[in-house]
Parts: C-alpha cells; sequence; structure tokens
C-alpha cells in the first residue's frame, strides 16, 4: 500500500501542506471540521458582493514565504488604502479629533478578490474524498504501523499524521492514545492563539462617502466599541466597505446591542450617511469552537509561538505538529502557517 499522509484542519497550513505533497504524487486526505476551508482566513461575500474579510486580511512584504507563494499562484496583492484623514478618539471624554496619516514606507497589502482566493486555489486539486468537509477529529491512535484516526461518524487509517490546530485547541480538544508527552501538552495549553480573542466587523455600503471629504475610512478609538478601523473596498474599487475590531470585551453583549453601538460611534464620525450601509458583519472568534478554547491561565498575544518543542515529531517520527502558531518566525500570522506548512514538507520528504 502506498503510504498516505492524513492531515487535520483545512486552514492555510494544511491546505498548503497538501498541495505540495500532491504535487509530489504522495497521497493525501485532509479532514476538516467546519462546513467550510480556510480555518482563520474566512471571506465573507455580502449581498453585494464586496469580499469581506472576518479573519486574516493584511500581509507585509517582509512576509517572503507567503508573498512568494502568491506570485507562484498568479494571485495579485494590492496596498490597504491609507489615503488621507483618520479620526482619532482618545478618552470618552473629549470628542474625536481628525488626524494626517503620515506616507507609509512599508504599507500593508491585502490578496485581490480576498484572502479565500489563496485558499480557494490551494484547494483545488482535492476531490471530496480527499478534502473532507464537517468531519470533527476527536481521537488519534498510534498503533505499530499505522494511525487510527477517529472522527465523529468514521475511522480512518494513515502512514503519517499532520495536526495544524492551534496547539491549546489540540490538546484541549482531541484525544492521543498513547498520551502526548506532558511537556508538549503544558506548552500547548499556554500557547496562544492569535486573534483568538478577537471581534471583527465588517459593513458593505454602495459607495464609498467617506472618501468625499478626504477621509481614509481609518479610525483608532481607546472608547469603542470599535477600536480600529480600515477601508475595505475592493482592489477594482467597485465594491465598498469598512471593516475592522470591536472592543473584544463586548462578545457577552447581543449582536443587536453592539450593531447600535457601532452605528452610534460611525454616525458621530463619518455622519448621517454611514447608517445607509448595505449589510453587516461580525465575527465572534472567542466562539469559533474550531479556534478557540478557553486556556487554563492567562497567555500573553504570541506567548510560546515557535517554541522549540513544536519541531519534535512523535511516535516514531510519524506524527508532526504543523499550524502558523508552530513557526519559528511570524507564529499566528499567515506567514507563520505558510512556514510551517513547508518545514513540515521537507521533514516529509526527507523521511
Ligand atoms: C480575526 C483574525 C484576523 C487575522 N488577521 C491576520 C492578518 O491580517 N494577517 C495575518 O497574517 N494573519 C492574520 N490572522 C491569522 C491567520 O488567520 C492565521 O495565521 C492563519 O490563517 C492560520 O492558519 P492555520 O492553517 O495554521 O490555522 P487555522 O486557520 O486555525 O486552521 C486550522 C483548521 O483546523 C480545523 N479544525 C479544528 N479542530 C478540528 C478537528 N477537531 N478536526 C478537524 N479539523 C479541525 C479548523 O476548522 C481550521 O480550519 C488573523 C486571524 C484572525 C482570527
Amino acid at each position: 500500500m502506498k503510504k498516505n499522509v492524513l492531515i487535520i484542519g483545512a486552514g492555510l497550513t494544511g491546505l498548503l501542506l497538501a498541495y505540495k505533497l500532491k504535487q509530489q504524487g504522495i497521497p493525501v486526505i485532509i479532514l476538516e471540521a467546519r462546513d467550510r476551508i480556510g480555518g482563520r482566513i474566512h471571506t465573507y461575500l455580502s449581498n453585494q458582493e464586496t469580499p469581506i474579510e472576518m479573519g486574516a486580511t493584511w500581509l507585509g512584504l517582509q512576509h517572503k514565504a507567503l508573498v512568494q507563494l502568491l506570485k507562484e499562484l498568479h494571485i495579485p496583492i494590492y496596498p490597504q488604502y491609507m489615503d488621507g484623514k483618520a479620526w482619532y478618539e482618545p478618552t470618552s471624554l473629549s470628542p474625536a479629533y481628525e488626524v494626517a496619516l503620515p506616507p507609509n514606507e512599508s504599507p500593508s497589502y491585502r490578496i485581490q478578490g480576498g484572502s479565500i482566493s489563496l485558499i480557494k486555489k490551494l484547494a483545488e486539486p482535492f476531490t471530496s474524498e480527499e478534502l473532507q468537509l464537517n468531519t470533527v477529529v476527536t481521537k488519534i491512535e498510534a498503533q505499530e504501523t499505522q494511525f487510527k484516526v477517529t472522527t465523529q461518524n468514521n475511522v480512518f487509517t494513515a502512514s503519517k499524521v499532520v495536526t495544524t490546530l492551534p496547539p491549546n485547541l489540540l490538546v484541549n480538544t482531541i484525544q492521543f492514545e498513547p498520551k502526548l508527552p506532558e511537556n508538549l501538552s503544558a506548552i500547548s495549553k499556554k500557547t496562544h492563539t492569535w486573534m483568538g480573542e478577537s471581534i471583527k466587523f465588517g459593513i458593505s455600503y454602495n459607495r464609498a462617502f467617506w472618501k468625499d471629504q478626504d477621509w481614509s475610512g481609518t479610525l483608532f478609538s481607546n472608547v469603542g466599541p470599535i477600536t480600529e478601523m480600515y477601508d475595505h473596498s475592493n482592489s477594482e474599487q467597485n465594491k465598498f466597505a469598512l471593516k475592522g475590531f470591536l472592543d473584544s470585551s463586548l462578545s457577552s453583549q447581543t449582536k443587536e446591542a453592539r450593531k447600535i453601538a457601532v452605528f452610534e460611534q460611525l454616525k458621530r464620525s463619518f455622519g448621517e450617511e454611514a447608517l445607509s450601509y448595505l449589510s453587516y458583519e461580525e465575527t465572534i472568534w472567542k466562539d469559533q469552537k474550531y479556534t478557540s478554547t478557553p486556556y487554563e491561565n492567562y497567555v500573553l498575544p504570541h506567548q510560546n509561538n515557535g517554541q522549540a518543542i513544536y519541531k519534535n515529531t512523535y511516535y516514531n517520527d510519524r506524527y508532526y505538529i504543523a499550524g502558523s502558531e508552530t513557526a519559528q518566525i511570524y507564529g499566528g500570522y499567515m506567514e507563520g502557517a505558510v512556514q510551517s506548512a513547508q518545514t513540515c514538507f521537507e521533514h516529509i520528504l526527507q523521511r
């Protein structure tokens, strides 16, 4: 029997690894818990189809592996629109004031068509047998010559297994037999999942009214509920939106309450026209059960990302822990996911 690799998670790490293995003729199966691919890359297409990034959005030219991958796949990038004035609200006691945005020497870029373009491209070669959605892995059993991987409805066997879940989620939701080493579990429980606490929102409009008075669409606020916001129109400049982050402490409020507060804040800064929107979307990442699970103790942003322990392989070199948070450089970011997939790919090929 040809040796196969079973990859758990169809986010950027899992899909890129599978894509590269398939190019080498190595059989792969990807099991994904959600009913969609992409994981923390989730481009929402609203009614008017302004692609709204609920997850990963920006990259920089310093993200060399990601930039190179996008080039190879012929997926263009374009700079985040930052021309014009921004709003800054320092405290609730004083009104917001205008700030001129300085020229940015190292701009952030966005992926044309939305970050999902990258994910869709990587998923293209796979059949529905190879890439299975709605498949929640619950247990990984290392047997003498193979793995038995149990999902909610099925059992798979594989020569090698790669997990790509954020480490804290991995050790809290998947049972291992024999158990993973104690030090690996302990570090994983203290490994931060990048952006796992964030609330993202996006609002689409039929025109970029903020540009009428030279507003860039950027807003920074210590008052909230919006803490950060940017123009989110598409690269063709024919679909328009604003997108940003809400104060993460508002996750316990209702969506309606958050939405009312968001539009009050927008009206304060951009006037009545901010209320004439086409769609309002938000994602509370803390509640996304295939991304986040509570930590046992408080962890700092990026804590233990890229820990040396994630370089190890387990169960006689047949099990690999991958995923953005395991990457040595830019752990937590899309660049980390690409680097993690590449490192894992090289290990598997060498063996
Ligand atoms: C709100 C937000 C904003 C972000 N912004 C940026 C940004 O601007 N720039 C940037 O570079 N990065 C950003 N990131 C980070 C970026 O999204 C991640 O680094 C990257 O997408 C991680 O990819 P991954 O494949 O390693 O992990 P994930 O995308 O988390 O993939 C893991 C996959 O495993 C699946 N899974 C989980 N449990 C199971 C199970 N039991 N069985 C089967 N499958 C399972 C999940 O559904 C998921 O698809 C952001 C993230 C978020 C949430």
